[in-house]
């Protein structure tokens, strides 16, 4: 089994309580895909400008992920910069340049046509949309969006949400969305209207709220007693969650359970330090432990 992701790669400038890092190694879809590589199979498409530095490509082959899709143009990476304060739940965006992706039409490879896990990152719906067409029939269609582009290209986002086995976004979006206040709700009523089979509210420390055929199933946080930087805690948790689905490839509700708590344990480690320092030095004993203990953490 494989996944095929298209999302932004980036470079982050990010203030928390715990310091201040520039132009540091983000995107939605470096998070996932390095995650994900923990899993299963990963192949990136995106495009990246002509100031993306060799030891960032490096690092995302070293974690074999393949990079066939990941197109160079002359211009400046993608570039996001943002602020967390208080509890740190919700990213305040000060600025956000698209740069190189303003003119980007992703095109294929032929080899990534046929992949069986699809994950649409955060970026573009127009974006997202282009991949899904060129796509054969990919067994599981995921896809995670923000209020960027659901205040700003909400037709195409509209366009695209039938078509979704899995939309994940998080609280404040998933109002916006929806129109309603009552996350809960929120949750039910774009199942019930917009399409998507699955619908996965992300809720900073408070875990995460499933809505989909067997009704709602949530999942807590695992219990950090210091976050530094919550930058791509969604994208891992995305790439935890759709890579553990992806490598299981059962497809049933406790397989989906597992996965989400795979999502949960790997969002755990990407706070607790600056943009993708802690993945850089993640063993895969470490996954199984915080794995172990998130279940028994869980038990009731
Ligand atoms: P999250 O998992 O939601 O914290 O995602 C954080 C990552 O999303 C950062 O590394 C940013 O580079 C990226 N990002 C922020 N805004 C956008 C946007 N409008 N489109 C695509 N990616 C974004």
């Amino acid at each position: 089994m494989s996944i095929l992701v298209v999302g932004s790669v980036a470079y982050d400038s990010v203030e928390t309580p715990f310091g201040v890092r520039e132009r540091v190694l983000g995107g939605s879809a470096t998070y996932f895909s390095t995650c994900a590589s923990y899993f299963s199979d990963v192949s990136l498409v995106a495009v990246v400008g002509d100031d993306f530095a060799r030891q960032d490509r490096r690092f995302l082959e070293g974690r074999g992920v393949d990079l066939a899709g990941l197109v160079t143009e002359k211009g400046e990476t993608f570039h996001w910069s943002g602020r967390y304060q208080g509890d740190m739940n919700e990213a305040e965006t000060l600025d956000t340049r698209l740069n190189v992706f303003e003119t980007f039409t992703p095109d294929l490879p032929e080899a990534y046509r046929s992949i069986s896990t699809l994950f649409l990152a955060n970026i573009d719906p127009e974006l997202q949309l282009q991949v899904l067409d060129q796509m054969e029939k990919p067994a599981v269609t995921a896809c995670d969006t923000m209020n960027f582009w659901i205040e700003g290209k909400r037709d195409a986002l509209l366009e695209l949400l039938p078509r979704l086995d899995i939309l994940l976004l998080n609280e404040a979006e998933a109002r916006s969305l929806s129109g309603e206040t009552n996350t809960v709700r929120a949750a039910r009523v774009i199942r019930d209207t917009l399409g998507p089979r699955r619908v996965v509210v992300k809720r900073g420390e408070f875990g995460v709220l499933v809505c989909g055929p067997d009704g709602f199933f949530g999942a807590p946080a695992f219990p950090l007693e210091t976050v530094i930087d919550p930058t791509g805690a969604g994208d891992t948790f995305a790439g935890g969650f759709i890579g553990a689905l992806d490598r299981d490839g059962t497809g049933d509700e406790a397989s989906f359970r597992r996965a989400v708590a795979y999502g949960t344990v790997m969002a755990s480690f990407t706070v607790e330090d600056f943009s993708l320092d802690r993945l850089k030095r993640l063993e895969q004993t470490e996954i199984d432990q915080r794995f172990a203990a998130y279940l028994a953490g869980t038990r009731i």
